[in-house]
């Protein structure tokens, strides 16, 4: 008999809810973790970033509240202060999560695992044990280009601990992270420039929403270099860097962030070893079970590179042991997932884009609602909202929602249900609108 049922390497948030799940079903379950519980996503990535974000936008309320009547004397912002608190609660959620696989049995063993036979794996202390499946489980981690000077740079892995907050911060990418970042810092007071090496940030957005977005980072002040790459980077005797570029002027700033995508963590997990194929971006190929080529090695999570989002790897960790262990097979359906930047403001989306639907459909109606939010307008801040309704011309199913504005993200989950359910148009036109909201105009367009 094998010494577990399942073995889980990685404890993130795929791993924690396969783990939990199968323990849950009665498997005897074990999970090695060699960094911290709770994966990317609560230690360094969602959690944390969506903290910053909370922290950040205070310097935008804080300056519209003059014209509601607050006498705002002096405000200053303390990063060691929020970035301490955000540790905080980095920590009581680690330790909620370690608790959650001790309610349900799971051990849980603080060490690295490499899978040493498609029944086994190696801890780091040399002891190997069996079992009958291994889920892996170890998510991705930011990609650095390789280029001279790159360490000086900094990656989201080491953004929440930095001593202080740099004055000038040159980020580099265009997708999630880079906006996210380059929303945050420009907040806290630093000076934002963001270097994308074509003139298309978040790639898979609509592509009005994307430009209200630059149109608006703009009028806060972010910097934008587009078709513009790092050729090196350079440590100045004063500790200043100086990026060498290409595409653009050298740039003189304190810090430079890395944010060009990640990339699955399978180095020396000795998946080749026993013939876990891998695709062209290193990613663990799976089927819609989430089994590699080795029957008795399952992935989950980022490290399969499907689509790199919680939910999805949670679903994923969920399916797989409900499957294996729990006797009721099921698999994720990734039609329609919801996703969204916590730019300022957000953008979110669930569905085809307006140019997926006119590429894949036939007829495709557009409605859009441009607008100016009643909060904004008090404020004086001239800052409009963009929201936009694909629909489907043959049957008048809403095929797509994609929003930028304040709380867009809060209201796209719930508009998401509409999406997925494949309402009409028509069933929108018939739900009374919520006054005074802004997603009212979800059921306002016409
Ligand atoms: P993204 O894939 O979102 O964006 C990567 C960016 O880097 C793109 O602009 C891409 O350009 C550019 N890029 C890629 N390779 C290079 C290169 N070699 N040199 C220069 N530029 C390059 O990656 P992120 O790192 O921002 O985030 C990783 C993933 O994490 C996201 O895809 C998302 O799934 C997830 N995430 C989700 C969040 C959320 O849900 N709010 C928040 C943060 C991360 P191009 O478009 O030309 O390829």
């Amino acid at each position: 008999m094998s010494d577990y049922d399942l073995f889980v390497i990685g404890a993130g948030s795929g791993g924690v809810r396969a783990a939990r799940i199968a323990a849950s079903h009665g498997a005897r379950v074990a999970v090695a973790e060699e960094f911290r519980v709770g994966g990317t996503c609560v230690i360094r990535g969602c959690v944390p970033k969506k903290l910053l974000v909370y922290g950040a936008h205070f310097a935008e309320d804080l300056n519209d509240a003059a014209m509601f009547g607050w006498d705002v004397p002096e405000k200053r912002f303390d990063w060691a202060v929020l970035r301490d608190n955000v540790a905080a609660e980095v920590d009581r959620l680690e330790g909620a999560y370690g608790q959650t696989l001790s309610t349900h049995k799971v051990e849980l063993i603080h060490e690295r695992a490499t899978i040493a036979s498609p029944t086994s794996v190696r801890l780091a202390s040399g002891r190997e044990v069996s079992a009958d499946k291994i889920l892996v489980a170890t998510g991705a981690r930011p990609f650095v280009p390789d280029l001279p000077g790159a360490e000086h740079a900094i990656t989201s892995n080491e953004v929440f601990g930095l001593e202080s907050l740099p004055r000038r911060i040159v980020i580099a990418g265009g997708g999630y992270i880079a906006n996210e970042f380059a929303g945050i810092f420009n907040e806290f007071g630093s000076k934002v420039t963001l270097v994308n090496r074509t003139d298309v940030l978040l790639r898979g957005y609509d592509e009005q929403l994307r430009d209200r977005l630059v149109q608006i980072s703009l009028t806060k002040g972010i910097d934008f270099r587009f078709n513009s790459q790092f050729s090196s980077i350079e440590r100045q005797a004063d500790g200043s860097l100086l990026a060498k570029m290409d595409g653009c002027d050298d740039l003189a700033t304190d810090a430079i962030l890395f944010a060009v995508g990640r990339k699955p963590n399978v180095d020396g997990l000795g998946l080749a070893e026993v013939g876990v194929a891998l695709g062209e971006r290193g990613e663990i190929k799976v089927d819609t079970q989430s089994r590699t080529s080795v029957p008795s090695i399952f992935a989950v999570g980022d490290v399969t590179d499907r689509i790199q989002l919680t939910p999805v790897a949670i679903r994923e960790g969920h399916a797989f042991a409900d499957s294996e262990f729990g006797g009721k097979p099921w698999t994720v359906d990734y039609d329609c997932v919801p996703h969204a930047v916590f730019s300022h403001p957000p953008l979110a989306g669930v569905g085809m884009t307006e140019g997926q639907a006119r590429n894949t459909l036939g007829e495709v109606k557009i409605f859009t609602s441009d607008f100016r939010p009643m909060k904004n307008v008090l404020a004086g801040r001239n800052e409009r909202s963009l929201y936009k309704l694909v629909v489907d011309g043959a049957t008048d199913e809403v095929v797509g929602i994609h929003m930028i504005g304040p709380d867009a993200p809060e209201i796209l989950q719930a508009a998401a249900v509409a999406v997925k359910a494949r309402l009409k148009k028509a069933d929108f036109d018939r739900t009374v609108a919520l006054h005074p909201s802004m997603a009212e105009e979800l059921v306002l367009m016409r």
